[in-house]
């Protein structure tokens, strides 16, 4: 096989100059893909976002949350199955099964953390699934009109 001379020259000035950009450009690369996918359907995504999910996945289903959602009569603010199924099932696709109503108050929310043995952050959670929840829409209504 015969490579010529040009050839590795091209290839060495092209990777040295890939090489040197990356190190001294450090766009992020986030909100570049997020332009070109977001039209598709992709939410989008915060920095803090990673966090409160991986929070939320800490929970054992130990059913505190849903005790202190009965003593203080707020069973069904985070949906009719109570905070631990919302933490359990709509904190997984957040905001594609619905939104969180106003009866779910920050101050319930923080009460919530506060008798979560993990502290689950609900206030962030709820505030995730809101935020999703309002992309989502914005996106689906469009294509639901465009269909009929
Ligand atoms: S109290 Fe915390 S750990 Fe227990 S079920 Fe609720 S969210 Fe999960």
């Amino acid at each position: 096989m015969f490579i010529s001379l040009e050839s590795l020259l091209r290839l060495g000035w092209s990777f040295g100059k890939t090489v040197v950009k990356n190190r001294l450009v450090k766009a992020p690369q986030l909100p570049r893909v997020l332009a070109q996918y977001g039209p598709d359907g992709m939410l989008s995504a915060t920095p803090g976002d990673h966090e409160t999910l991986v929070a939320a996945g800490r929970c054992t289903h130990c059913g505190r949350c849903d005790v202190r959602a009965l003593e203080t009569d707020s069973f069904t603010a985070l949906g009719p199955r109570g905070p631990r199924a919302f933490v359990q099932g709509v904190s997984r696709r957040p905001g594609l099964d619905g939104t969180v109503g106003p009866e779910a108050t920050a101050e319930r929310l923080r009460d919530l953390s506060r008798h979560c043995p993990v502290e689950v952050p609900f206030v962030a959670l709820a505030a995730l699934v809101r935020r999703r929840y309002d992309e989502h829409r914005a996106l689906v209504a469009p294509m639901v009109v465009r269909a009929h």
